[in-house]
């Protein structure tokens, strides 16, 4: 028993969940021998997930990690969840997450930063950031507190984490899953995906959570693939991109054998290797922190006291007093940064300098995937240009933080499907991730491509 509380105490130390929902968990496995009695099991009956925070649960609080929705009840639930609900899943609970989802590595959360379960060899004992935005999700997985969870990738949300604790995870192409009831951070860019630790896991996941929904008028209607049974390691006949362009200046050449590693592994599954261009990666970064950070200032426009969470209503107040105090109050620093910045850029004078020019360069760069898959299927390339960073390490740092994002923004803002899969180890033991990117709707050749490396 004593090393049972001593391990619970380790893990609630990670500080990754929010709230946790054991009755939610338990009533689906009741469920679960119920259909198993009845030879009726569904594809996840009885399976405990973590659901990211920033889906809405039906009676169970959802904040974004955010104080403006803290103590938020919704009285509906996301349909991605439920979804995962009535494909048999229960939830242990809603995972921290960086406020908004705005970060890349938990930090910015109103509930405290999550830590990584791993630590650097050689006896450096400094708490690591577990990635950003599902921050909550990654350590949670990793840790083993379960199996799998949900995740929402905006800019490298489900990637980036991913990579820094040594899973899997997929963020489809945008339009696969829908957007409704998601609490939304940049409309055009948000997708949700699974995050597990295989990628089989992540297939039958991400089967259960796509699919058309009229509720959400940016939501593909196709129909959803069977990315399990069309799983297969052997890629003959496929062409793998190498984007020269993601070789940046002063990439460590750890990422460097990474990337060669996968490469290798690749060739072994049969694939052709060749070298492809991506003129406009450059201006990736630059593009993302404009657009995002606009539509992030339309979307939180909502949060004004009036409706959702939190009211500050100061003495005497009246209608303005109440929206700047309930503002100043509910927002932590990350997401006013980011409504100062997309108010900005999307103001009378600016707007065309700014914003009108980022979705120019938004295009091009979706064209310069579309003319590099003329010649090849997939395309591989790291999943961050470092391992997992200490906490604290790039919190004062804003531009820092948000280069950590440079290889997972591009596929985000083609609205392309892509993955991390675990690459190895570091040299100081810590995991790293290989990027898979594939054409619009190719969700199985991204997971095949992740199961040869994996
Ligand atoms: N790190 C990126 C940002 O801060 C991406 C976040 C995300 O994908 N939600 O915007």
């Amino acid at each position: 028993a004593e090393g049972f509380n001593a391990n619970v105490a380790a893990a609630k130390a990670l500080n990754a969940f929010i709230v946790e929902t054991p009755d939610h968990a338990l009533a689906a496995a009741d469920a679960a021998d119920k259909a198993r009695g009845e030879g009726a099991l569904l594809p996840l009956s009885g399976v405990p997930i973590g659901m990211k925070d920033l889906f809405c649960t039906a009676g169970v609080q959802t904040t974004a990690a955010s104080h403006m929705l803290e103590g938020f009840k919704p009285t509906y639930e996301s349909t991605v969840s439920g979804k995962l609900w009535a494909a048999g899943a229960g939830m242990l609970g809603k995972l921290n997450l960086d406020q908004f989802a705005m970060g890349s590595s938990n930090e910015t959360s109103y509930f405290g930063n999550v830590i990584s379960p791993w630590k650097r060899g050689g006896g450096d004992n400094a708490a690591l950031a577990p990635g950003g935005s599902s921050g909550g999700s990654a350590s949670a997985i990793s840790a083993r507190l379960c199996p799998a969870a949900t995740g929402t990738d905006t800019g490298g949300s489900i990637r980036q984490p991913a990579a820094f604790v040594g899973i899997s995870g997929i963020k489809p192409t945008y339009g696969r899953c829908s957007r409704w009831g998601v609490v939304a951070f940049a409309s055009s860019l948000d997708q949700a995906g699974p995050m597990a630790r295989t990628i089989r896991d992540n297939a039958i996941l991400l089967e259960s959570m796509a699919g058309f929904d009229p509720k959400d008028s940016t939501s593909l209607d196709l129909p959803v693939p069977q990315w399990e049974a069309g799983l297969s390691s052997d890629l003959r006949g496929k062409k793998v991109g190498i984007p020269k362009e993601y070789r940046v200046d002063g990439m460590p050449a750890e990422i460097e054998a990474l990337w060669e590693k996968g490469i290798a592994l690749l060739k072994d599954a049969g694939a052709e290797v060749v070298e492809v261009s991506l003129p406009h990666t450059k201006y990736a970064l630059p593009t993302y922190y404009i657009i995002a950070p606009a539509e992030a200032s339309s979307n939180l426009a909502r949060y004004d006291g009036v409706r959702y969470g939190l009211r500050d209503l100061p003495d005497g107040a009246n209608l303005q007093d109440m929206y700047a105090a309930t503002r100043a109050a509910g927002f932590g620093p990350e997401v006013k940064r980011r409504i100062m910045i997309g108010t900005y850029v999307l103001s009378a004078g600016f707007y065309d300098a700014y914003y009108t020019q980022a979705q120019k360069v938004r295009t091009l760069i979706a064209r310069d995937f579309a003319k590099a898959f003329e010649s090849c299927d997939l395309l591989l390339t790291p999943t961050a240009p470092s391992a997992a960073f200490a906490l604290g390490e790039k919190q004062a740092d804003p531009l820092a933080m948000y280069l950590n994002d440079v290889f997972t923004v591009p596929a985000s803002l083609a609205g392309l499907p892509a993955m991390s899969v675990p690459g190895g180890l570091d040299a100081q033991g810590l995991p790293l991730g290989l990027q898979i990117i594939g054409k619009a709707l190719d969700e199985q050749g991204v997971l095949n491509a992740g199961l040869a490396i994996e």
